[in-house]
């Protein structure tokens, strides 16, 4: 039935219209139908008809008239449509029709034809019609296939009155791009078309190889770690190298996506190269990302505002100065009665733990950690302060991993079942 409608073409005002069909086959069935569903008066004739056109002739919806083609049947009509297997039947009905000054339409035979029927798509906003002028019928098919699969662009585009650039990364050019927290899904449309684009690509050692294989297999890739890890990929620049790198790799005319794991500003560096690159005088753009807290917390179902739970978010950077020791963070500081999304702590959870109790936070204060979130291997862990230190000890909790604290942490009753299924999760308690 939908393969049929998909060809059904579109009348726009056969209101009450007399129209004669010669023949009553596939074709000729379709043609009714859309005749019929436009309010048209139909009269068909021929010698057999498919079940489709016996029911709508059993149900008074059209004149049938079996057996042969006559002239006079034309007398009354204001369109018709051939569409039999005997070629010089359709050709006299056409002859006949324009001598009368009828419009006609013979299937597959533009040249006897005095109007053609377009292919049609419908969108939700719009209904498109496709013709090459009867020639094409493949090309006009390809095309309205084409329109089917892109409906929802269309409909976007028309919305937004203008059409989507081509993203063409630009040469000597650095883009600071964001690459999200992990899932190649998770990446903006810039951020993949940039990276499509790319003559070099420069990434943290987060950004996982699923998403770096989205730039062309040509462009250069070179991972920067920091504290000198390599995590096994290869080329190791520290910071200073890496701004030295971006300015010499834009001056040689290269296009380079600066790749970071989440979004580039948030504990990415992204403004110290951003300044860098300022001060070089080197064209930069920012391209957003999805930050690790957004990603960890849509995939734990946690949310880091809510109006009875935490009207503030706060995050945070939970690793340690360089004083040995010290933390980075005043925890006295911070609102209680908000969601705080500590980046980089779960290396030092039990002290975390002991500076927020230190701080005044209670201990029965839920947390969340998700770990790895966004990605296959992703663990969610949940449990109050208390027991925060000996749960991460005993599942033994590893970077990259997020860890939330704040009432918003505790599990919600619309917690996404499929989490907790097959899948080895540590629940915390
Ligand atoms: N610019 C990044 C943060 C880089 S700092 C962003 O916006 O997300 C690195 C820290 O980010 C990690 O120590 C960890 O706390 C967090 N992180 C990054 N990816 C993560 C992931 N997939 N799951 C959990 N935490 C992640």
């Amino acid at each position: 039935m939908s393969a049929m409608r998909r060809y059904l073409p579109v009348f726009h005002d056969v209101l009450g219209a007399s129209v004669l069909v010669v023949g009553a086959g596939a074709v000729g069935s379709r043609k009714i139908e859309a005749l019929l569903a436009g309010g048209a008066r139909v009269t068909v004739v021929a010698k057999e008809f498919s079940p489709a056109v016996e029911e709508r002739a059993a149900n008074g919806n059209l004149t049938v008239l079996r057996g042969t083609f006559h002239t006079d049947q034309m007398r009354e009509a204001e369109f018709v449509f051939v569409a039999t297997p005997d070629r010089a039947l359709n050709h006299r009905v056409s002859a006949e029709a324009r001598r009368r000054r009828i419009p006609v339409n013979v299937a597959d035979s533009p040249e006897e034809c005095t109007f053609l029927l377009p292919a049609v798509v419908r969108g939700g906003e719009f209904t498109a019609a496709i013709s090459t002028g009867g020639r094409h019928p493949g090309a006009a098919k390809a095309l309205r296939e084409f329109l089917e699969d892109h409906r929802e662009e269309v409909s976007v585009r028309l919305e937004r009155g203008r059409r989507r650039k081509r993203i063409a990364p630009r040469r000597g050019k650095i883009y600071i791009v964001g690459a999200g927290p992990g899932d190649p899904d998770l990446l903006t449309v810039r951020a993949l078309g940039l990276l499509r684009g790319a003559d070099v690509v420069i990434h943290d050692y987060l950004v996982p190889a699923e998403i770096l294989s989205l730039a062309p297999a040509t462009a250069a890739r070179i991972c920067f770690a920091r504290r000198g890890r390599t995590a096994g990929h290869g080329a190791v620049l520290k910071q200073n190298a890496i701004h030295e790198a971006m300015v010499r790799l834009a001056r040689e005319g290269k296009s380079v996506v600066r790749l970071k794991s989440g979004d580039p500003l948030m504990f990415g560096r992204g403004g110290e190269e951003a300044e860098y690159l300022a001060g070089e005088g080197i064209p930069f753009e920012i391209v957003p990302g999805i930050t690790a807290a957004m990603g960890c917390a849509a995939a734990a179902v946690l949310p880091l505002t809510h109006r009875e739970r935490s009207s503030s978010v706060t995050f945070v950077a939970g690793h340690e100065t360089d004083e040995k020791g010290k933390s980075a963070v005043d925890w006295s500081l911070l609102p209680k009665n908000g969601t705080l999304a500590i980046y980089m702590g779960v290396g030092r959870v039990a002290a975390i733990a002991g500076e927020l109790a230190g701080a005044g936070f209670p201990s029965e204060t839920p947390f969340t950690i998700v770990e790895n979130g966004n990605r296959p291997e992703q663990r969610i862990l949940r449990g109050t302060l208390f027991d925060l230190p000996r749960i991460s000890v005993e599942s033994g909790v590893r970077s990259p991993a997020i860890l939330f604290v704040g009432r918003t942490a505790a599990l919600l009753a619309y917690e996404n079942t499929e989490e907790t299924s097959d899948e080895p999760v540590a629940q915390g308690v």
